[in-house]
């Protein structure tokens, strides 16, 4: 049977070819390092996982969650907030939980597009928000994400025409892939342009939790009237180890949260309750001490990342959030994913080509920090054999 038109409309996968050179090595025996993905190679801690086997043993738990999501997580969910950003959330009306902010993203595209409706999504971004589009039959617009202006779109570029008929607009900061975090003024920007234009903003927050050098991202929804134009999605995937478990919430704008249960309803049938338990725990003020360990791994992982590549002549800002170092390829290579060859050629460390995450990373790379210590010790060494 013939996969949909819909379907067929999605382009196959960037990293196709490239991880089918990386099975040819491995298969050959050539020890190939991956700095590519990122999924946190550290366990779920303790108190996460305590709170789940316990959760697990309970009856209540294993029958069909409710979509609306159990009192306490919301509650933890709302008090978390208010601890962290500042923003008061009602637990009643502004918050439901997702499987997964993925699943949110996607969601929200069938919830809120028409076929010819479009959506602005950030480039280089996360797949899911062109994907999502096609998906729902309707158009991805892509807004370039500007180096010079600190990897944010220009909204004054943005076509009045396109703007007019566009319904979404996809934002995520601190940003993956460039880690960059939100600069001063834009989030207040977005809100102007979205009350403009009547866009809903979707600000995909899955990496506010893993900062450094004093940094503290903040909620898109901490922006004065953000909850009138938008939602965010918050996820514990990477802040806390949980990519596995599926956790995430969609917060914020009472109708927009409304109208995402009403689609969830008639597609899946919650987020299970024991998982629930497990994020009370996560966001509980215990769960703090943990973040803030990562928060130092990821920063030594960091440093290492960033001097070995100065030491190869690769010229890169250290970011203060996120898991990813994103820098310029070298001179002399016609595209990253020619860069990207080249280096898994010459020492077997896998990076990521920028094109992958949309035409505006063409150029750039980016590298994981999710590899245990010694194996990046290792990757950072091949690196530095690369000579500048
Ligand atoms: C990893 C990631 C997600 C996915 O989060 P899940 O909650 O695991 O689905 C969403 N957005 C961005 C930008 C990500 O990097």
């Amino acid at each position: 049977m013939r996969p949909s038109k819909r379907l067929e409309r999605i382009p196959p996968y960037a990293f196709a070819e490239m991880e089918r050179k990386i099975a040819a090595k491995r298969a050959a025996g050539v020890d190939v390092i991956s700095l590519g993905i990122g999924d946190p190679d550290r366990p779920t801690s303790p108190l996460v996982v305590e709170a789940m086997q316990e959760a697990v043993t309970e009856p209540e738990t294993h029958r069909y969650p409710s979509n609306r999501g159990r009192a306490d997580f919301r509650v933890a969910v709302s008090d978390f907030y208010e601890r962290r950003f500042d923003v008061e959330l009602d637990p009643e009306r502004e918050i439901i939980p997702a499987i997964g902010a993925k699943e949110a993203i996607f969601n929200l595209n069938l919830a809120f597009l028409d076929p010819g409706d479009y959506a602005l999504a950030a480039d280089p971004g996360y797949p899911v928000y062109t994907a999502g589009p096609w998906l729902a039959g309707a158009e991805p617009v892509l807004m370039a994400l500007e180096p010079k202006l600190g990897f944010v779109p220009d909204l004054d570029a943005i076509d009045e025409q396109v703007a007019r008929r566009a319904k979404l607009m996809f934002l995520n900061y601190p940003n993956n892939p460039t880690g960059a975090v939100v600069p001063a003024g834009f989030f207040e920007r977005v809100v102007e342009f979205a009350r403009e234009h009547e866009i809903l903003v979707v600000h995909d927050n899955a990496y506010s939790e893993i900062v450094f050098d004093g940094y503290r991202a903040p909620s898109f929804l901490a922006t004065p009237g953000a909850k009138e134009v938008g939602i965010e999605v918050f996820s514990l995937s990477k802040g806390y180890n949980m990519t596995g478990w599926r956790c995430a919430v969609v917060v914020g704008n009472a109708e927009t949260v409304e109208t995402y249960w009403r689609l969830k309803t008639n597609i899946d049938s919650g987020l299970f309750e024991a998982v629930q338990l497990a994020g009370v725990a996560a966001l509980s003020p215990d769960g703090d001490v943990e973040v803030a360990s990562m928060n130092e791994l990821y920063r030594r992982r960091r440093d290492l990342v960033c001097e070995a590549l100065r030491g190869i002549g690769v010229e890169v800002h250290p970011p203060r959030s996120t898991i990813y170092v994103w820098a310029p390829i070298p001179a002399g290579y016609e595209s990253s994913e020619a860069y990207c060859e080249h280096v898994l050629e010459q020492v077997a460390v896998v990076l990521s080509p920028g094109a992958i995450y949309g035409p505006a990373g063409e150029g750039w790379f980016r590298i994981s920090l999710t590899t245990p210590d010694d194996r990046l010790l290792e990757a950072v060494e091949r690196l530095g054999k690369l000579g500048s």
